[in-house]
């Protein structure tokens, strides 16, 4: 039987409208809404995708959004000058740095520069940490949204094998974090794993995040097993596709997310949670939104 489908596009939709049917709420309470500042350096065509559909996405759901475009040639110095400003812009409650930044400006000083309440990508430092340490952060976007799936699914995590392909700051290392507190038994692959196809047929739960066209095929799945495709890339047909076979794989596994419309929608709809939650956690009122 083919595998059910992960409808990331849905589950994203409802919680994005779940957030919009909050904001007036917050306007009444606090007298404005969640702000969101977004910093985009230089002309990168896809970080530009990204950022306007980011912007697009907070003013949809009734929240401020304010996009500020940086040329390819500003320094560390004046970026670092403008993300302090911003820090002490009581109006302003999420501050994003779009990645990747230039060369000439180095990224772990640009996202530490960022106040540690306003990191709403959950990148800083101190949110890595606290995260690691089962401490209350703001917890980065695709790995939050990707929780949020496998929560849909109704598939107990409890006591399930869950493997991890990647192990990025980003994605593989929180992801097999929120997997680990969710009581799953945790194997992070990688690029020098031994029999990829070994460990990943040992997976109840299976996370995708590599950027490779078809990594996994539909031999290296456990049957019924639930399979999260992060990976974005593009076939020679230029066409958007997954680390996963999906055509092969959906025939084995029991529990699937296509590409496009499941990973990527969840991680802008999980964005807004975090600006909702940051402006929350400034504003002194936690878990209302969260
Ligand atoms: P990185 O490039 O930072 O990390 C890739 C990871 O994959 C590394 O840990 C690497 O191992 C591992 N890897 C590479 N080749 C293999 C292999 N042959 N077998 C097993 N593991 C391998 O990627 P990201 O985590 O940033 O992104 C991964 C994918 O997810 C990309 O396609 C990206 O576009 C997508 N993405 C999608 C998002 C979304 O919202 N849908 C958000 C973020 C990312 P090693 O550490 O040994 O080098």
């Amino acid at each position: 039987m083919a595998a059910q489908i992960i409808d990331g596009k849905a589950i994203a939709a409802f919680v994005r409208e779940d957030i919009k049917t909050q904001v007036p709420g917050l306007r009444e309470k606090y007298g404005r809404v969640p702000c969101l500042c977004v910093i985009i350096v230089g002309e990168n065509p896809a970080s530009k995708v990204y950022v306007r559909n980011k912007v697009k996405a907070t003013e949809e759901a009734g929240m401020e959004s304010r996009l500020l475009a940086l040329p390819e040639s500003v320094s560390e110095e004046e970026l670092l000058a403008l993300i302090g400003k911003l820090n002490a812009d009581d109006g302003v409650d999420g501050i994003l740095v779009q990645l990747p930044l230039p060369k000439h400006i180095d990224e772990d000083k640009v996202i530490d520069a960022i106040s540690v309440d306003k990191d709403v990508d959950g990148f800083h430092v101190l949110n890595v940490g606290s995260l690691q340490l089962g401490r209350h952060c703001i917890v980065p976007c695709t790995p939050k949204g990707i929780m949020c799936l496998l929560t849909s699914t109704g598939v107990p995590l409890n006591g399930c094998n869950a493997v991890v392909v990647g192990r990025s700051n980003i994605v593989g290392k929180p992801v097999a974090k929120l997997l680990l507190d969710a009581n799953a038994t945790v194997t992070v692959a990688h690029s020098r794993t031994a029999d990829l196809g070994a460990v990943t047929r040992r997976a109840d739960v299976l996370v995708v995040a590599v950027g490779r066209e078809s990594l996994i095929t539909a031999d290296m799945v456990k049957p019924g097993a639930v399979v999260i495709d992060v990976g974005m890339n593009r076939n020679a047909e230029g066409k958007l596709c997954g680390d996963v076979d999906f055509e092969g794989v959906k025939e084995v596994a029991g529990w699937i997310t296509p590409v496009p419309g499941g990973v990527g929608p969840m991680t802008i709809a999980m964005l807004l949670k975090n600006t909702a939650e940051c402006f929350e956690n400034r504003l002194g009122n936690c878990n209302d939104i969260i």
